[in-house]
């Protein structure tokens, strides 16, 4: 039997207790992995575990893919029109906007991101993301090509069938949402494996998607690990898609895998070192407050992080003295308090890459503003960090650090910043901060990056695409185009009676 987790919360933020079993969750009922074995959730505040969640392997895949595959068959798919799909991702936007303070609880609790961050931003973002796509479930329709007296031509959007699903710690239930959304609104099944370190707002998901009225085996979410579960998902024969965010480095074995088994179809979205651009004609303190909350929001666990801070020469000085006024103000500490900005990193893995990426910018001769310390004596906190003095050489400035650590850079005129910024693998997000209309619509025009940004930066919206150029990724999620990732156009031909 599944453990249950129970936990009385009671702070400032948040006060309730939850109670919900943590297992594997297959064809609608919650089991066990086949080995019994357990995966520990650790809290990052302190380092101690919060509770063990079923553990799911290779084989809990072939079982999950056979109920998603029965569930397509039988009652999802084509068997249900778009309308109904509608109302049941309806629902469970309801619900989770019912149990939106636990989801945030929850979130804060496993990932360390604030409790008013992951109310206000993750959980906020997720609801609005499956109401979005609720809204796309009955509005998925082909196109008619050709309609002389001879002949009749159209196209259906097919579902795909069953679609894997790999998702990372750093929003764990936004993240899942922009999986699912689209995913469910085109009629297709799902195996989803959410991130070893951050599973529990997927599993209380699980209770949720029940409560709404999905048929068993449409969504199945399995924890587990990436090289078992992962590797099972994105190498298995009768999955038809595979949906990857994380690292660049996994989303290159999940292609592998992909082409080595059944060539599924793939989407990738991967990690970034994104520019943040700030010209000297810009409103320096909104620039300020920007470029902070670019490079520190989540802790610095964005894929589009604005890590990379160029700023023009005539600015550089004063810019840099009020980032870092800017940066030390910043509350580090308990996410539950209502006026802290920056929690603890995920793991005690990412906070000793982190600690490792600032020894090196330090060995290398790159200054320190700001932090480059451990926040705290307990969990896994770094302060904001700022460096400058750096060259393009240094592995901080080259790659993703994904932690409250920043490089500011200095640049002459257009030309030096476009040139530098574009130098990078990466291409997810760019930012320009400028009062000039003209060299703000030429700079992010000439960047390479699938969004770009200006005069903010951090701006998520569930009708707005957003994926990577470069080796930031492949396909964009969100908006109409996530749809085109879960649907398989087919050509109809009908002869009306045109002879041979
Ligand atoms: P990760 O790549 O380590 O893990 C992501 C997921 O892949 C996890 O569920 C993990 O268990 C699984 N996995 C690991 N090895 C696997 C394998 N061999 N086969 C299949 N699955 C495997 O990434 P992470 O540390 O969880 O997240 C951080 C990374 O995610 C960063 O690089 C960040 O930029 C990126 N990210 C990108 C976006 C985006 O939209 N572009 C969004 C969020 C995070």
């Amino acid at each position: 039997m599944p453990a249950v987790f129970s936990h009385q919360f009671d702070a400032p933020t948040f006060k309730g207790k939850v109670s919900f079993s943590t297992g594997i969750f297959i064809n609608g009922q919650f089991t066990d992995g086949s080995d019994g074995t357990t995966i520990d959730v650790i809290n990052p505040t302190n380092g101690k575990v919060i509770t063990s969640i079923s553990e799911a392997t290779a084989k809990d895949v072939d079982t999950a893919v056979d109920a998603a595959q029965k569930a397509y068959d039988t009652v999802w798919g084509l068997n249900t029109p778009g309308a109904q799909r509608s109302i049941l991702l309806t629902k469970l936007a309801n619900l989770m906007e019912a149990n939106a303070d636990e989801l945030a609880a929850l979130e804060a609790l496993d990932n360390g991101k604030t409790f008013n961050w992951a109310r206000n931003a993750d959980v906020a973002g997720s609801i609005d993301c499956i109401r979005y796509y609720a809204g796309w479930a009955d509005k998925v329709v082909g196109q008619v090509s050709e309609t002389t007296e001879a002949k009749l031509t159209y196209t259906r959007h097919e579902p795909i069938g069953v679609v894997g699903q790999i998702i990372p710690w750093n929003f764990p239930l936004l993240m899942m949402s922009w999986k699912l959304g689209p995913a469910l609104a085109t009629g297709n099944t799902i195996v989803l494996k959410p991130s070893e370190f951050t599973p529990l707002t997927a599993i209380r998901m699980c209770h949720l998607i029940a409560e709404a009225g999905f048929p068993p085996g449409v969504v199945n979410v399995l924890a587990g690990y990436g090289n078992t579960v992962g590797n099972a998902i994105s190498s298995h024969m009768k999955i038809e898609k595979v949906a990857f965010t994380g690292s660049t480095l996994v989303g290159r074995k999940i292609m592998e895998a992909a082409a080595k088994s059944n060539l599924k179809n793939v989407t990738l979205e991967l990690g970034g070192k994104s520019p943040n651009i700030i010209y000297d004609d810009a409103d320096l303190e909104q620039a300020v407050n920007w470029a902070a909350f670019g490079i520190f929001w989540n802790h610095g666990q964005t894929c589009c992080a604005g890590s990379r801070i160029f700023v023009q020469e005539g600015i550089y000085d004063e810019f840099l003295k009020r980032f870092t006024e800017k940066a030390r103000s910043l509350k580090v500490g308990d996410p539950f308090a209502p006026d802290t900005f920056q929690g603890p990193q995920v793991s005690e893995i990412q906070y000793n890459r982190i600690m490792d990426y600032i020894k090196s910018g330090k060995e290398a001769g790159a200054k320190v503003e700001v932090g480059g310390e451990r926040h705290g004596t307990e969990g896994y906190f770094i302060k904001p960090t700022i460096f400058s003095g750096v060259n393009p050489s240094m592995k901080i400035v080259q790659e993703e650090i994904f932690g409250p650590v920043g490089v500011v850079i200095k640049f002459k005129d257009q030309e030096d910043v476009i040139r530098q910024a574009n130098d990078t693998v990466y291409g997810l997000a760019a930012a320009v901060f400028t009062q000039n209309l003209n060299r703000a619509i030429t700079t992010a025009h000439r960047l390479k990056a699938g969004t770009a940004w200006v005069n903010c930066v951090n701006q998520l919206h569930s009708n707005v695409p957003f994926g990577g150029f470069k080796q930031s990724g492949i396909g964009r999620e969100l908006g109409e185009y996530a749809l085109h990732n879960y649907t398989a156009v087919k050509a109809v031909h009908i002869n009306l009676g045109h002879q041979m």
